[in-house]
Order: structure tokens, then C-alpha cells, then sequence
């Protein structure tokens, strides 16, 4: 839109339809009101930093994700760097809140995907390596925090730290700019299974162990929607809360595999 130099007015709501002709605008909501349940990971993850997404700009909602984190999960540290691209304006928050220095510690190749949308073990895992690369002369000796949107499996975690730390980093502190994920996603996003996902069987400390970090530490659900200016509860947060805002019938409890969760009461349907 920029790129027209069209104007930003507004989102179009959900179950809105807008009709525009020799008349001009109008507006309709044919569709019984329901609760509004915007997906947060577009601010964790999928839109451009540049977009303004659910009427806010989404690089400044991050930035307001890595202040927030650092006054969650504080540390001694010498140097912040991101996991580019999406972990660059949270470590930027941190490194503002923090103080400790920003750097371009990890360089991203543009020319390959995304590692989260890549089905295959075998190509992610090749993924990270062509991907990333080091820059040893600002890790050398150094106390790292290294800020990411989100950890999945774990797998490509684990790959960045032994990364950094083969470059020469002293410790590696691994900060995540979202809450762990302990829910898969049914409204469209290829989110793994649960058993894939690393946060729904392991503890935290478990993850540390098995990403070899020195220590690790996530966004708060509180914190993440502190960020949000009149998030009002408006946002859809299953993946972290098992909360779904589409109740399922008791069938498709059982055909999603949620079924053991919704005995106990960790999944509400
Ligand atoms: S479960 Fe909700 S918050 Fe998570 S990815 Fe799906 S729509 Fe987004």
C-alpha cells in the first residue's frame, strides 16, 4: 500500500463488507456480532514489521514485546543480538530496556525460507546452517542475550546456541519474545502437533537443557498483552492458553487429539 502511496484509514473489521461505487463508501455487518479473536501471532511472527496490523503498527508492538521482556527476565550480559529478521525489533526493546548494547551478532541469507513453514526434519535442519551465520568478532568472549519471536521445536534453538557458542561466546542467554507454546493452531496456521511442540512436554528448564543455553527465559501471557494498547481481551492467545475462542464439539475434541487435555480441563472447548 505504501508503495502507491495509499492512505491508511482503517482495518476492515472481521464479518465486515464494504461496497465502494460511484456513491462512495458504505459499511455493513450482515453477521450476528461475536467476540472479536484477532490471531496475536501476527504481531509474534507473520506480518511485516512495516504493516499495521488489527490498527497498530507491528515493529513498535515487538520493540514494546523485548522492552517488556527484559523486565521479565533480566540478566548480566554484554551484548544483545536478534535471530533475524523477526527477533530484530524485540532485541532492540531489550537492548533499550536492558542497556545492554545492540549488535548484529547472527547474519541472515534472504535468499532461503522461513525454517518454521518447512515441513521436512531434514530440510530445516540444513535450513539454519545456510541461513545463519555468525559474526565471530562481535560474539568473541562475550556474555550473550540472544533474542528470538518464538521457540516450535526447540531444533533450530538448539542450532543457534551451539552456533554462537562455537563462535566464541563466553554464555549464551536465550530470551523469546512470546510465551511457550503449548497448543497447536486449528484456524489455519501450520502450527506442528503437540507432541512436536518442545513447551507442552517439557519444562522450561528442561528446554534450557536440551537448546544447551545458559539460561532461558519467555514472555509472560500478561506481559505480551500488557504491550497491547486496548487489547481488551480482543485476541485469540490458544497456542499459549489452550483458551480457543471457536469452541469444539466433544467429536472434534477427539479427532484433534485434544481429548486428554480436555479431560483435564487444560484445553477449554
Ligand atoms: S491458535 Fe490463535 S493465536 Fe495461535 S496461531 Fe492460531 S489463531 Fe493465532
Amino acid at each position: 500500500m505504501d508503495l502507491i502511496e495509499a492512505k491508511y484509514v482503517r482495518d476492515i473489521e472481521p464479518g465486515e463488507i464494504i461496497v465502494i461505487d460511484e456513491k462512495g463508501l458504505k459499511s455493513y455487518h450482515p453477521f450476528p456480532e461475536t467476540k472479536l479473536s484477532s490471531c496475536i501471532f501476527e504481531y509474534i511472527y507473520f506480518a511485516r514489521p512495516d504493516s499495521y496490523v488489527f490498527g497498530r503498527n507491528v515493529h513498535m508492538i515487538r520493540k514494546g514485546f523485548g522492552r517488556k521482556l527484559a523486565e521479565e527476565n533480566p540478566v548480566d550480559a554484554d551484548v544483545v543480538i536478534p535471530v533475524p529478521d523477526s527477533g530484530v525489533p524485540a532485541a532492540l526493546g531489550y537492548s533499550e530496556y536492558s542497556g545492554i548494547p545492540y549488535e548484529n551478532g547472527l547474519i541472515r541469507n534472504h535468499y532461503v525460507g522461513r525454517t518454521f513453514i518447512e515441513p521436512q526434519q531434514a530440510i530445516r535442519h540444513f535450513g539454519v546452517k545456510i541461513k545463519l551465520n555468525p559474526v565471530r568478532d562481535v560474539l568473541k568472549g562475550k556474555r550473550v542475550v540472544v533474542v528470538d519471536d518464538s521457540i516450535v521445536r526447540g531444533t533450530t534453538s538448539r542450532k543457534i546456541v551451539k552456533m554462537i557458542r562455537n563462535a566464541g561466546a563466553k554464555e549464551v542467554h536465550v530470551r523469546i519474545s512470546s510465551p511457550p507454546i503449548f497448543f497447536p493452531c486449528f484456524y489455519g496456521i501450520d502450527t506442528p502437533t503437540r507432541q512436536e511442540l518442545i513447551a507442552s512436554n517439557h519444562t522450561i528448564d528442561e528446554i534450557k537443557k536440551y537448546i544447551t543455553a545458559d539460561s532461558l527465559g519467555y514472555l509472560s501471557i500478561e506481559g505480551m498483552l500488557s504491550v497491547i494498547p486496548d487489547s481488551n481481551g480482543g485476541f485469540c492467545i490458544a497456542c499459549f492458553s489452550g483458551e480457543y475462542p471457536v469452541p469444539f464439539t466433544k467429536e472434534e475434541v477427539i479427532q484433534l487429539g485434544l481429548f486428554e487435555d480436555w479431560v483435564k480441563g487444560a484445553v477449554k472447548s
